[in-house]
């Protein structure tokens, strides 16, 4: 097929409105700009209230929007306080000391869109763009894999002809082919997590097939005005429904773990905070899953983007410390991501509120694993944290934390409903710790400096200890799987 055919075709097989139509309800989507933004005008609530509301988020149960605005409105700093302490231990009941590492993969920077705040916005002639080859795709995830040690990765699309589906299927078989010797076994990319355009159901199918982990999109803002305002009227990205209801035809595609995120600085950071937690709402009532991630990232500056420079709703660092306890507290089951946008001392702080999954020795430039490695790394002044996994794994280990490499959960079919009830029920730990242990071992093993190393015995030592004692009937096994990995076995899971 001719370039230009196929870009015609690609074009016309984008957005389908039957495929949103169906789950709008009276002609309306879920997002009621109007009545979200009546919520955010009550005044601060009783202290009884937001009691109650910490309580229904302990027993790991959502929150609804009137009680995630109220918790949006409390001033009483002893009152955030305690809503500190709660999200701390919510996280705790459901996640343990457990964090979960992936790096960004920039596939291609090529996108079709003209989102104002973007730097790879199609005018953008700044940026010199890039579509990786599958053998380009396979050199980065030699580094990745073989180098560094992940075992998980978001792979990143801009929306383009050259990067459809086809494309994308490609490049996530390229990932999963690559298989590098360590130290003593080998590296492999076990979990690919997608961030790509909304597709329509029908290449979600595909998308599926081809074994990918979580699907993530963000709405980017939910405030339909400024959504219209920042994403022109005409381009792919400007039909604000499709969009919206990407997750929907996703769950509905047999994709059971989705990622839903808001951008924040494009508005009033309350409302995103609800407009996410309606989200939320909205998949358990029409599919019955929640989201397994929500994403919070914060606009920053880009190349030749002056929208960005003079932001009327920069988020500051203590309410963004409010999104991530009050996002923990009304959807207490999801993961929660927070990336190398934000500085080591940020993400130090935001952690233990909430946070399950960040990401390490992170390169956002098309081809930029290999190009750091040749020529120095030139995203340094891009990304706010630019320390390596090993340096990550080791301030995580001071933290208390055990970094998890576990990605049994999608390969045992632990997804989706089934997930949220072994996350809700505090079950799907049991499995998460022994997989964080066998896992964590294996790294060490495999990739951790003397010094990383050092610092990560002690907290396996200890999460050991804790599986003895809190899980005797099951430690003998485990055991004998941890063994197995100490004499250089590798993958093994619960
Ligand atoms: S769709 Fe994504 S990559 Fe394209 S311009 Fe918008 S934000 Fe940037």
């Amino acid at each position: 097929m001719m370039v230009e055919e196929k870009k015609q075709t690609w074009r016309e097989s984008r957005i389908k409105p039957e495929q949103m139509a169906k789950y709008l309800q009276d002609g309306r989507d879920f997002i009621d700009d109007d009545a979200l933004e009546a919520r955010l005008r009550q005044g601060e609530p009783e202290a009884t209230r937001v009691r109650a509301s910490i309580a229904k988020a302990r027993a790991i149960q959502s929150l609804d929007l009137d009680e995630a605005a109220a918790l949006l409105a409390v001033q009483d700093p002893e009152l955030w306080a305690e809503m500190r302490a709660a999200a701390a231990e919510i996280k705790h009941k459901v996640y343990d000391n457990r964090i979960v590492t992936f790096a960004p993969l920039y596939m291609s920077n090529v996108c079709v869109n003209s989102c104002v705040y973007c730097g790879l916005r199609q005018e953008n002639d700044a940026v010199a763009r890039r579509t990786l080859t599958a053998d380009e795709v396979r050199a980065e995830v030699e580094i990745l894999a073989g180098k560094i040690g992940h075992k998980r990765l978001i792979v990143v699309y801009g929306e383009h002809p050259r990067s459809d589906l086809d494309y994308m299927l490609e490049t996530i078989r390229a990932v999963y082919d690559v298989k590098v010797p360590a130290r003593r076994g080998y590296g492999q990319i076990r979990r690919v997590n997608v961030n790509a355009a909304p597709l329509p159901t029908e290449e979600l199918r595909e998308l599926q097939a081809v074994g990918v982990g979580t699907y993530q999109v963000f709405q980017e803002t939910y405030h339909k005005a400024t959504y219209r305002a920042v994403h022109p009227a005409g381009t792919f990205k400007g039909d604000y429904d499709w969009r919206l209801y990407t997750m929907h035809r996703a769950l509905e595609a047999g994709i059971d773990d989705v990622g839903i995120g808001a951008l924040f600085g494009l508005y009033d950071w309350r409302f995103e905070v609800l407009g996410l937690v309606a989200h939320a709402l909205e998949l358990e009532r029409a599919l019955g899953i929640g989201p397994h991630t929500v994403s919070f990232p914060r606009l920053e500056p880009a190349e030749n983007t002056p929208f960005n420079e003079s932001l009327r709703w920069r988020v500051s660092n203590d309410d963004f410390e409010k999104v991530v306890v009050v996002l923990r507290l009304a959807i207490p089951y999801a993961g929660m991501i927070v990336t190398c946008r934000e500085n080591p001392g940020m993400r130090r702080r935001l952690l233990p509120l909430g946070c399950t999954q960040t990401d390490a020795s992170s390169n956002i430039g098309v081809g930029g694993y290999q190009d750091a490695e040749q020529h120095g790394d030139r995203q340094q002044f891009l990304l706010a944290d630019t320390r390596t996994l090993d340096e990550v794994v080791r301030d995580l280990a001071a933290m208390g934390c055990i970094t998890s490499f576990c990605t049994a959960g999608y390969r045992c079919g632990r997804t989706g409903q089934c997930i949220m009830d072994l996350l809700r029920s505090g079950a799907e730990g049991k499995f998460c710790k022994l997989n964080a242990i066998l896992t964590f071992r294996e790294w060490l093993d495999d990739f951790a400096s003397a010094e990383t190393r050092a610092a990560g015995e002690p907290v396996l030592q200890k999460e050991i200890e804790e599986v003895r004692q809190k899980m005797p009937k099951a430690f003998p096994e485990f055991m004998q799987s941890y063994e197995r990995i100490c004499a250089g076995e590798r993958d093994l899971y619960f």
